[in-house]
């Protein structure tokens, strides 16, 4: 049984970066990874302009002013935010202006309105900048045009939506999102529409991995419920390895009578590179790979188990996948635990619950219930994992825990 750091390194080192690239619109950019770099041929600000309400000046115009001895300036234009300034300020002029508007020629510095009184088309100036350039936000201050503003193997979220829009980035291009195929193995398993009969399972792992893989960009290929026969399974995984980039299975990998599936992947060609990982829950885990590059992921059956090898180890693996330029490390904090934790110490043990921020401390609380890998009810709401290393049997109430963030 490998650890739980070696099962990462192996399988980051299986997955390749998707290279394909889809031209998307600006307005189904949000969440894709961006493929190309991103340069604007404009500045920004695209020219000087305002940052206040207030009135444009000459800086050396105002100096020495005071509320006792205002300088007074004449109002020869006003310049709404919008609009294009056709006269330029001279000495002893000034220009109404509003945020955002352009500064006409000759004006270098903006006085705030709460430093000034405005009579008929005169304006007092009550304070002196501090500096010329005051409240100007300069054309190409934030960006010069031509500068990459955005690399490849970012994820587009608010932020660089909001760049995108600025360098109107009409059509972009992205890389395609991951295609995973999900089935479920079990002769027990049934449909959420099907009626429940004595010894039945609905299979809930086919919906949790399905929002798993839409939460972390992909497209998911529902596959449904394979029967535990080996023929039907083996059709199944052929269809997926040829239509996926990734295969998440579950059931079917540990050493039970009807535990078919890393027969059928060697069988396919499939080359095994893990079977078991010294972790709790989740130690059956097979992790193949096919010659087109397909890389199959064979879970465990039980609800949390499957779970928690997809938060901690199939997450990163999408990511590489995915384009995203990272260090696929998985996010790891330190908490205060709020209850006893314990583990056999035999394994590494995730523990589900929630972090909270409580004062300034992160605060790990244990899932109420039972911490059993098929109780899938008190997995609600989880958003850490706590982490017993091998050999920790114990955290008590109070001390620090490393925590998995999901
Ligand atoms: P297995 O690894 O196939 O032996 O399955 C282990 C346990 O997980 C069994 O109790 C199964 O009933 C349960 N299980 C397997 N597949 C699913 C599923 N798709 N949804 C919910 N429970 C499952
Ligand atoms: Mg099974």
């Amino acid at each position: 049984m490998i650890s739980v750091e070696e099962a990462q390194t192996i399988i980051l080192q299986l997955v390749d970066s998707l290279q394909q690239m889809e031209t998307i619109s600006l307005d189904e950019a949000t969440g894709r990874i961006l493929a190309q770099p991103i340069s604007s041929p404009l500045n920004f600000p695209y020219w000087d302009n305002s940052a206040m309400d207030g009135y444009g000046v000459r800086f050396e115009d105002v100096q020495g002013c005071s509320s006792e001895h205002p300088i007074t300036l004449d109002i020869i234009t006003e310049v709404p935010a919008g609009s294009n300034p056709n006269r330029s300020i001279q000495s002893g002029e000034a220009c109404r202006i509003f945020t955002g508007a352009m500064l006409p020629d000759g004006v270098d510095t903006i006085i705030m309105q709460e430093n000034t009184y405005q009579e008929g088309k005169k304006v007092m100036i009550l304070s002196p900048p501090k500096y010329c350039g005051e409240f100007v936000r300069k054309q190409g201050s934030f960006y010069q045009a031509g500068d990459i503003l955005l690399n490849p193997g970012i994820s587009i979220n608010e932020a660089e939506m909001a760049v995108l829009a600025t360098a109107q980035c009409s059509s972009i291009q992205v890389y395609r999102r991951p295609r995973v195929a999900i089935l479920s193995t079990g002769n027990e398993l049934i449909t959420p529409t099907e009626t429940l009969q004595p010894g039945q399972i609905i299979d809930s792992n086919q919906y949790a991995l399905k929002a798993f893989i839409i939460k972390n960009g992909g497209i998911p290929i529902c596959l449904g419920i394979v029967q535990d026969q080996p023929n039907i399974i083996k059709q199944k995984i052929i269809e997926a390895i040829n239509t996926a980039d990734f295969v998440l299975s579950t059931g079917g990998v540990s050493v039970g009578d009807y535990d078919y599936i890393d027969k059928i992947l060697a069988e396919l060609g499939g080359k095994i590179k893990i079977n078991s990982v010294a972790m709790k829950p989740g130690k059956p885990l097979t992790v193949a790979k096919f010659d087109n590059g397909c890389v199959y992921f064979g879970l465990p059956g039980n609800p949390v188990s499957a779970l928690v090898s997809c938060w901690r180890l199939v997450k990163l693996a999408l990511e590489k996948l995915s384009g995203i330029k990272g260090d696929y490390q998985p996010k790891f904090i330190t908490a205060i635990s709020h209850d006893d934790l314990s583990s056999n110490g035999q394994r590494e043990t995730y523990i589900w619950g929630q972090l909270k921020l409580i004062n300034g401390e992160y605060i790990f609380s244990l899932a109420k219930g039972s911490q059993n890998s098929a109780n899938l009810i008190n997995l609600a709401l989880t958003n850490a994992l706590a982490i017993l290393p091998i050999g920790v049997t114990k955290i008590s109430q109070g001390e620090r825990v490393k925590v998995l963030l999901l």
